[in-house]
């Protein structure tokens, strides 16, 4: 058997390359040592890392670090900066063995050492780490989940060796961490071990994940749905207030039709008339808020804060424009608009008089939904899910059973309710607003875990 300690990566690499027989990388060596005495493998040639300055650097690179070869487990747990990015990796690493083993072993070992259960593997996966691979045809850049293809097996090529490790930038709001399970509580191999790598968006909410296990397949896997379920969260995260205000809002709406049903037949037949011609008027700013929410978002998205405050600000426009011009018609003509329905007298008297009152919450309601939809862009609906729950229930419906029944005025009473309600959601969702647009607008990611490692702004 030789031994070769080169100095070059070159070097290094011309001997693999033209070894006869079999050729091994010898890095720490607290695995290939021990395999050689219990006669696992036989090598012919053993090319000695360690004395090559680039496989012995930690260096920064792309805001993130290079890791060299060579580096021990315990040179790089005192590397504070790369403590303080990637803990996860180095708690994987902390596992490997013991104080003694660590002081020798590598990262680059435990992924080449192929074994399924190697413990630091699926915390450098879960990092997103990536393999500077040299050999007779040059450099070349491989994901680390990409080396191993099976026990004791590496896409290697005869001649390559792995000479660093780039650890990326640490994305903003991003932790990892690494956890086994083995039968033991002392040096033992892990049973699974699962690395995890989660960024969060300024809310707290998961808008990515990275999650690799190993020891449960022949190689150690990236678990691409665990990143889906992020996104599946953070996706219900926004739409499930969205639904709930939606409730609150239409919920109210139908207690107020129960409660008109309690008064009589009349009553609520003008009310279904008054209702349907709010109803018909509230599409316009109803679509008006959509186009804002997705305008406001793809401003966001770009980068454009100017272009998402302008989208706002033109679709609240739009929209007490129209429902301006609709409360000026139900004002001046209830009468007719409420013919259009029926010729019954009761009827038309009744909803002659709820229509004025819907005109005086038309620019409220344009108002309300409008603005919902411009926070919706910011991905913000959990507040004005609670302005629906505090303005609907807590002020509208309880003004609507004071003034209708306790105060004895019937349907104009529930009516006036509708008004307090609406009015109050407007007026705090248009308070949210401004709050929301004049801060910082941060991007909102949900399903593309690349973009949630580029810097959010
Ligand atoms: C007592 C003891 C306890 C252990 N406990 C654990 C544990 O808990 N968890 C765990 O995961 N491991 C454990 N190990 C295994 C071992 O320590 C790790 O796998 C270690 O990271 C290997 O690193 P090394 O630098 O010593 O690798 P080496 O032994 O030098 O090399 C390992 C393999 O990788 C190849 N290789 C090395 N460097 C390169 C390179 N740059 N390019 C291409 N191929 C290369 C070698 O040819 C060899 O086949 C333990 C080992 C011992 C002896």
């Amino acid at each position: 058997m030789r031994y070769e300690a080169p100095e070059t990566l070159n070097a290094a690499v011309k001997l693999l390359a033209g070894a006869k027989g079999v050729g091994k990388v010898l890095a720490g060596g607290t695995d290939l040592l021990v395999q050689m005495r219990s006669g696992m493998v036989e090598p012919d040639l053993i090319v000695d890392i360690k004395h090559i300055p680039e496989t012995r650097k930690v260096t920064a690179e792309k805001g993130g670090f290079r890791v060299g070869a060579a580096v021990s487990g315990a040179e790089l747990d005192e590397n504070a900066k790369f403590a303080k990015a990637w803990p996860g990796v180095l708690e994987a690493f902390e596992l490997i063995g013991s104080t003694q083993v660590q002081g020798r072993c590598t990262l680059v070992g435990n992924l080449c050492n192929a074994s399924p259960a190697a413990d630091s593997v699926p915390a450098l996966i879960a990092a997103g780490a990536k393999a500077s691979i040299v050999g007779p045809k040059g450099r070349r850049e491989v994901p680390v989940e990409d080396i191993m293809v099976g026990p004791r097996k590496l896409s290697l090529t005869k001649g390559e060796i792995v000479a660093s490790f780039l650890l990326p930038a640490r994305p903003a709001r991003t932790g990892d961490a690494y956890l086994r399970f083995i039968p033991r509580t002392e040096m033992d191999i892990a049973v699974v071990g699962c690395g995890v790598c989660l960024t969060l968006d300024a809310g707290g909410a998961c808008t990515a994940a990275r999650v690799s296990l190993g020891a449960v397949a022949p190689r150690p896997l990236l678990v691409a749905a665990a990143a889906a379920f992020a996104a599946e969260t953070r996706r219900s995260r926004i739409g499930i207030p969205i639904g709930l205000h939606h409730e609150l809002e239409f919920g109210a709406f139908g207690v107020t039709a129960l409660l008109m049903g309690t008064l009589g037949t009349v009553q609520m037949a003008s009310h279904q008339i008054a209702l349907n011609i709010a109803s018909l008027t509230f599409m316009v700013p109803l679509g008006v808020g959509a186009a804002a929410a997705v305008l406001v978002g793809r401003a966001v998205g770009r980068g454009d804060p100017i272009g998402a405050r302008y989208a706002a600000g033109a679709a609240l426009a739009v929209g007490v424009i129209f429902m301006g011009t609709s409360a000026i018609l139900m004002l001046l003509i209830p009468a007719r608009l409420a013919s259009i329905y029926t010729d019954m007298e009761a009827v038309l008297g009744l909803a002659a008089t709820l229509i004025p009152i819907a005109g005086a919450f038309q620019i409220f309601d344009g108002i309300q939904v409008v603005s919902a939809g411009a926070l919706r862009g910011l991905g913000d609906t959990r507040v004005p899910m609670l302005i629906g729950l505090v303005g609907f229930w807590l002020i509208g419906l309880p003004v609507s059973v004071a003034l209708g029944f306790g105060a004895g005025l019937g349907p104009i009473g529930l009516w006036w309710g509708l008004v307090a309600g609406l009015g109050a959601v407007a007026l705090l969702l248009l308070a949210r607003v401004r709050v929301r647009f004049s801060g910082t607008l941060i991007r909102v990611v949900i399903d593309d875990a690349d973009a949630a490692f580029t810097p959010q702004g």
